[in-house]
């Protein structure tokens, strides 16, 4: 099978591609001056859904990157990335904002929220920009901070939360408009090791309930263990070793 017809092939049960992702020799070079950086090279992988996805590999690896290509904030220098059958590198710069913002999910280790307002506010901030009615995102809001175990402190702003408190909002946000792709890069880095498990468990979870499906850059071995499949950046150079079952 040629890779379009593999990211073309409808799977009649859902709808669409068997695979939601599809990486097909992806290269990525920094041009800094005197050098040239190989972030990624010839990586080559797919995702099926459903799947949670660890990615390894030491600081500098790559894994950054090749999250930042998969949420289309960066194009590849070559390569091809196709998400649900449509080729990213063919959308321009505000399909792309779209698809992220409709289909995607992002989970940063910096959390990212928005100091000024509440966690319930912050978790309305996709649905405003996606013009829902206020009381259907309040509602929301509510349920999806009960999902991440925050019912009762949907009204503190961020830095009234703990570390692992302020992820959980960030990952209700993620989660606003239904995406069917979570993304999350180092989403531990800033937790302690059991407040890491329990956030790495809730997107185990997630991923599950919600029927997404999940890619997640990580050093963390709590994550590596609840993972599907193990991804090992090495240099920028992509390896796969498959979980014991
Ligand atoms: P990781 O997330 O695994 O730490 P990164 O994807 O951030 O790795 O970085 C991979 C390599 O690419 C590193 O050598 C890094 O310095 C380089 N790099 C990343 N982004 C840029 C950039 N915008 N300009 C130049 N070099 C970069
Ligand atoms: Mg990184």
């Amino acid at each position: 099978m040629t890779i379009n017809q593999a990211a073309e092939s409808a799977d009649p049960e859902q709808g669409g591609p068997a695979h939601l992702v599809l990486v097909h020799d992806v290269s990525k070079f920094y041009d800094t001056g005197a050098e040239r950086v190989h972030a990624l090279r010839e990586v080559s992988f797919d995702v099926s859904r459903g799947e949670l996805v660890a990615v390894v590999g030491r600081s500098g690896s790559g894994k950054t990157t090749l999250l930042s290509i998969l949420a289309g904030l960066e194009r590849p220098t070559s390569g091809q990335v196709w998400f649900d059958g449509l080729e990213l590198t063919d959308l321009s710069r505000e399909g792309l904002r779209t698809l992220r913002r409709e289909r995607m999910a992002l989970v940063f280790q910096s959390f990212a929220l928005l100091p000024m307002l509440t966690a319930a506010e912050n978790v309305g901030v996709p649905m405003r920009l996606a013009r829902r009615p206020a009381g259907f995102r309040e509602q929301r809001a509510r349920d999806l901070l009960r999902l991440v175990g925050l019912e009762g402190r949907t009204h503190l702003r961020p830095q009234e939360l703990s570390g692992g408190e302020q992820q959980r909002v960030a990952i209700a946000r993620g989660l606003a408009n239904n995406a069917s792709l979570l993304l999350a890069d180092e989403p531990t880095g800033q937790l302690d090791a059991a407040t890491g498990a329990q956030i790495m468990m809730l997107l185990r979870k997630i991923v599950h309930a919600e029927g997404m499906t999940g890619i997640v850059a990580t050093h963390d071995k709590a994550l590596i263990d609840l993972a599907d499949r193990v991804l090992t950046l090495h240099s920028g150079v992509l390896s796969e070793e498959r979980v014991a079952a």
